[in-house]
């Protein structure tokens, strides 16, 4: 069993100046091979507390990856520590060197002599080359370690990775690990906690539910030494999931609820126009994200004062001033005229109370009205939604979303 620790090396991830994203890449990558992560570790460019780390990490890890200050300037000093730790001699690469003036000349830039820093490599050590900047990684093996070392940019250290570091550490490792995500809408996490509740037990495959991003999702993880047990692992899983929680399932893995509803109206051959209030563009945002959209999305408008309302949507002046803005009548009239003003097969409409102020006693903040017009009928839905405004208006378009689905 192969035990993994991540060391980042940067001053500004400890200033919080920027977030650690590398780790949190390599880790998930790492899992995926079945290597197991046991420790993260940020340090700043600095070398005694660097080689601090480094004797901790070799008394408890066998493979340590580092990533960042490998540049050419007078902070990027991993290279050069990784090397005195493991008393390793720093060695000039001639081809790192032909590559690095060749890729100075290309992009017209002055080399300086700091650049040929970057050429220089502990001896015996695996060089990575570097696709996207100047600076290649590199990894070493002594005494029964591995050692990876990575440039600090995401743009250069995530195609590395996958490209060089992949295929070498794969073989390092008895195990793969497998998993799937079940994405859910109009369910809680605690909901489907207690519906699944047997199943989150369970250590192999394990079960975990999660929220974000408006919707609630599972993951099953298997792991095994065949890829195929592994697999099968999950489907039975999967197949009890969806025994339990069928209604709500909207897709999987990368799968969004607008991806999944565009390709579902792109199938039936139907066409859709939006008329939105207080999420001001998001159901549409969301929509026009998707590849293709334009199939399927003909207009959206976002009529956000009463006026508007009247005057670009027709919606009468008599349900507003009667009803409210915020009523299942305006919403009602809004969803039925913009699909003939669009003249396509779905017209939806939203529209509420996205606060913080301007709610009431009988139409509170988080008040929200969507309406469906197909054919000649109209659905509505009422929702309440708890939160802030941001949340509000997420779970407002999200709600649209799902009515499509239905
Ligand atoms: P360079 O040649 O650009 O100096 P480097 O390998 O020396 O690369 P650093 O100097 O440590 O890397 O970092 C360069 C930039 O890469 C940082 O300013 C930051 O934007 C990004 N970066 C570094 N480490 C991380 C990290 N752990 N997560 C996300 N981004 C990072
Ligand atoms: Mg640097």
């Amino acid at each position: 069993f192969m035990k993994c620790e991540i060391i980042s090396v940067g001053t500004e991830l400890l200033l919080g100046q920027i977030a650690n994203t590398n780790s949190k890449f390599i880790s998930e990558m790492l899992t995926t091979l079945g290597i197991d992560v046991y420790f993260q570790t940020n340090v700043g460019d600095n070398k005694s507390r660097l080689l601090e780390c480094l004797k901790i990490a070799s008394e408890r890890s066998d493979l340590i990856i580092l990533t960042g200050g490998l540049g050419p300037t007078i902070d990027d000093l991993t290279k050069e520590t990784v090397a005195e730790f493991f008393s390793l001699k720093l060695i000039e690469d001639i081809d790192t060197k032909l590559k690095i003036q060749s890729y100075f000349k290309r992009s017209k830039r002055n080399l300086t002599q700091n650049n040929y820093k970057q050429a220089l490599f502990p001896e015996g050590a695996k060089i990575l080359p570097n696709d996207n900047g100047t600076a290649p990684g590199f990894i070493i093996e002594k005494n029964n370690k591995v050692v990876v070392v990575l440039p600090g940019p995401p743009a250069e250290l995530i195609p590395m990775f996958k490209n060089h570091v992949y295929s070498y550490l794969k073989p390092l490792s008895d195990e793969i690990i497998v998993s799937k995500v079940i994405k859910m809408f109009g369910i809680s996490e605690s909901q489907v906690d207690e519906m699944v509740n047997n199943l989150l037990v369970s250590q192999n495959p394990t079960v975990a539910p999660l929220v974000g991003n408006g919707f609630v999702t599972l993951r099953i993880t298997a792991k095994s030494d065949d890829p195929l047990k592994a697999k099968n692992m999950i489907d039975e899983y999967e197949k009890n999931i969806r025994g339990l929680l069928s209604e709500y399932i909207f897709g999987v893995d990368d799968d969004t609820l607008e991806s999944v509803v565009l390709n579902l109206l792109k199938t039936k051959n139907l066409t859709l126009s939006t008329a939105e209030s207080c999420t001001g563009g998001l159901l549409s945002e969301k929509i026009t994200s998707i590849p293709g959209a334009s199939e399927v999305f003909k207009f959206g408008a976002i009529t956000y004062s009463n006026e508007s309302k009247q005057e670009i949507l027709g919606v009468s002046k008599n349900i507003i001033e009667k009803y409210g803005a915020v009523s299942e009548e305006t919403a009602r009239e809004m969803a039925v005229n913009v699909k003939d003003i669009a003249k396509t097969d779905y017209g939806l409409s939203i529209t509420g109370i996205a606060g913080p102020s301007g709610g009431t006693p009988t139409k509170p903040v988080g008040l929200v009205y969507i309406g469906l017009a197909y054919k000649d009928t109209v659905y509505i839905k009422k929702i309440i939604s708890n939160g802030n405004r941001d949340k509000i208006r997420l779970n407002s378009a999200m709600n649209a979303l799902d009515m499509l689905r239905r």
